[in-house]
């Protein structure tokens, strides 16, 4: 029994209520009406009988039209239960099916949620274990060196620096997951945009010895978000020096048409394995070739922001690579 009050079966009965509340409405409607018409036809028809035949019994006259006025009641009753009986069944079909494809795309958002919850959770786990346990194995030593302090302290620092990376990016992708606020949109310059990228990764890229080549200045622009479109860039400038080859070009061009900006970002590193490219864009996902990239840390949300934040302004985001030769990541906005 509890098995039967599924949110599905819930639905469908609340659709079926709906169905057959209307059909038999509309039946006792479709009923009384065609009673009254009848009724009228039969009385009128029988009224000119009496005044044209003489020789008949009294009362056989009404006799008969009482007894057609009830034979084409119970006619019309009897087909109006057989309309209600077929629309039941068809109409528990109906709901059945309407029931599960209304709950279908609720059904896998709720299940996506519960996947992202538990990847969260589980990559927060593992830092604070790490800390755990190290603080543990010191409170044990009972002749812990001040040096050996400040190696934990010091371990624990980068594990809470893991953790802050971590937190930053799950509140940048539940930031970007709402409806796109437009009313802080301005018209932006791309150039202005990649500028303020590049000087955040800066830094990262003079450590590999990776140097941009950027659009000459121009007037490409789009309306958007001018800090969200940077952090997309950012993204995107930090994968092509995070994944790029050391003393390599990094190379991003704009394009524009009558209504589209397309910008692509393209380096000269790892590349992305075919298998790869449809996931890259999950949230936590990372290929097996950068997991294993010792120094490349990340938790595979980036480009889960990135493609949050291109979709909140409307446009696309693609990537193309190759292992061992480079990746292109294109995005597309509208004007
Ligand atoms: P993270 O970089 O933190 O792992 P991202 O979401 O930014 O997470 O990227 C997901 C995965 O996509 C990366 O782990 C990497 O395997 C792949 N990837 C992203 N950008 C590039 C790139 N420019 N070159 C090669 N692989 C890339």
């Amino acid at each position: 029994m509890e098995t039967f009050k599924t949110p599905r079966n819930k639905l469908a009965l609340t659709y079926l209520t709906i169905i057959m509340v209307l059909s038999v409405g509309f039946s006792i409607l479709f009923y009384n009406q065609t009673a009254h018409v009848a009724q009228a036809g039969f009385r009128r028809q029988a009224r000119q009988l009496r005044n044209n035949i003489y020789f008949v019994a009294p009362g056989s006259i009404e006799r008969m039209r009482d007894e057609g006025i009830n034979r084409f009641n119970d006619n019309v009753l009897s087909r109006l239960v057989l309309l209600n009986t077929g629309m039941l069944i068809v109409g528990g079909f109906l709901s059945y099916y309407l029931a599960k494809r209304s709950l279908e795309p609720m059904e896998e958002a709720l299940a996506a949620q519960s996947r992202f919850t538990s990847d969260a959770a589980h990559e927060l786990r593992t830092p604070l274990t790490v800390m755990k346990s190290e603080i543990e194995v010191g409170l044990r030593s009972k002749a812990l060196k001040g040096s050996e302090t400040k190696e934990i302290l010091q371990s624990n620092l980068e594990e809470i620096a893991k953790l802050e990376t971590l937190t930053e990016a799950l509140l940048r992708l539940a930031k970007n997951s709402h409806q796109p606020d437009q009313s802080s949109w301005t018209k932006v310059r791309i150039t202005n945009i990649l500028e303020a990228a590049v000087e955040r990764v800066a830094p990262q890229a003079a450590k590999q010895n990776i140097t941009f080549e950027l659009p000459a200045s121009s007037k490409v622009s789009v309306r958007a978000d001018y800090d969200q479109l940077v952090e997309l860039f950012v993204i995107l400038l930090e994968n092509a020096v995070k994944y790029g080859k050391d003393a390599s070009v990094v190379k991003v061009t704009a394009l524009q048409n009558e209504s589209m900006v397309v910008v692509s970002v393209d380096d000269k590193g790892i590349g992305i394995a075919k298998k790869d490219l449809p996931h890259i864009f999950d949230r936590f996902y990372r290929a097996d070739q950068s997991r294993n990239k010792s120094e490349s840390s990340g938790y595979g949300l980036g480009l889960s922001v990135a493609e949050a934040i291109v979709k909140s302004h409307e446009g696309t985001i693609t990537a193309t690579g190759k292992p061992g030769v480079g990746s292109t990541f294109t995005v597309t906005l509208n004007k």
